[in-house]
């Protein structure tokens, strides 16, 4: 294979577009074999005790591989059209063993065409009704945590922490998704109590009646450089609450984190901060809008920055 190093940039996406589809199209014809392995009993016939401790021992594959393997193969070998979706992209290989639990049902076929092109999320969503679970009680408890540091150097601390334990909804989840979205810049890996406690700190700094009357003396002064409420509303709801940047190919972005309001003519050219002027988009295509500005030269570090100081209080949006 050519050093991608040498490869221009059109010349690297197509290869990484063909070698995605010849991994799939290989991943469907080793599930396939698996399968097939797996049903005239060979490994055991090979001295392995399970096809588990064949595909880990003799195939060399991690235990977790393994086992989504072996459920993707036996799923297969019932349900045919699962592989050939895999090898299609229509299904990931998680999506294919969160659905091999369901494929003895009657109404599976009409599940499997229902799950294809959705995300892992969507089929969960899709299969939960398929189980139902008994409703939990919600419990609170205050629970001591031994905690190293990272490096493991140290004696162990004892921390407090508190342990929750409920369900929500779905409307929940998806609140819960576009808070971490909207907060990834802070906290890149989600951490569900650092995004609750931000989410809650700022409902109360808004609405507790005491901090609301010590904010309003000190956020008065800075209202007036603010983009209107009702003119990042609107925005939002055209741009669907996703990144709108749409790239040489035509392919727009769907990215849901770390949105920012763009100003497309920036202020310091005398931009408007109306709804026409300003759009969404994530912070790292918004960069690369900043980037594109300061490329050309026409910009001072200023003005290209001026592009980017209307960003903040996204995350009060709907
Ligand atoms: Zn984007």
């Amino acid at each position: 294979m050519d050093d991608p190093c040498h490869l221009s940039d059109e010349q690297l996406l197509t290869r990484l577009d063909v070698l995605a589809k010849v991994e799939r199209e290989h991943l469907h014809d080793f599930l396939a074999c698996l399968g097939e392995a797996d049903r005239r009993k060979l490994p055991e016939a090979r001295g392995y005790s399970s096809t588990f401790e064949y595909c880990v021992r003799g195939l060399k594959l991690s235990e977790d591989e393994s086992y989504r393997r072996i459920q993707a193969a036996r799923a297969g070998v019932r349900r045919p059209e699962l592989l050939s979706a895999l090898a299609d992209g229509e299904l990931s290989l998680t999506a294919v063993s969160k659905l091999a639990p369901h494929i003895h049902r009657d109404d599976a076929p009409e599940i499997i065409a229902r799950a294809q092109g959705k995300d892992t999320r969507e089929i969960e969503a899709l299969l939960a009704p398929l189980r139902p679970e008994p409703e939990k009680r919600v419990t609170v408890r205050t629970v001591s945590v031994v905690m190293r540091d990272e490096r493991d150097q140290g004696p162990p601390v004892v921390s407090t922490r508190v342990d929750f334990s409920f369900r929500g909804s779905l409307a929940l989840r998806q609140a819960i998704e576009h808070a971490k979205g909207l907060l990834a810049h802070k906290f890149p890996f989600g951490e569900l109590d650092h995004v609750l406690l931000e989410v809650l700190q700022d409902y109360l700094e808004r609405h507790d009646p005491q901090r609301v009357l010590d904010l309003g003396r000190t956020t008065a002064a800075r209202s007036s450089s603010r983009i209107a409420a009702s003119v990042r509303r609107a925005v939002w709801a055209r741009d669907g609450g996703r990144c709108s940047y749409i790239g040489p190919e035509g392919v727009r972005c769907q990215s849901r984190r770390m949105l920012e309001l763009d100003h497309i003519k920036p202020k310091a050219l005398g931009g408007g901060s109306d709804v026409n002027n300003l759009r969404l988009l994530c912070r790292p295509h918004n960069d690369a809008e900043r980037r594109r500005v300061l490329g050309e030269g026409k910009l001072s570090t200023d003005l290209a920055h001026a592009k980017s100081v209307d960003n903040s209080n996204l995350r009060n949006q709907p």
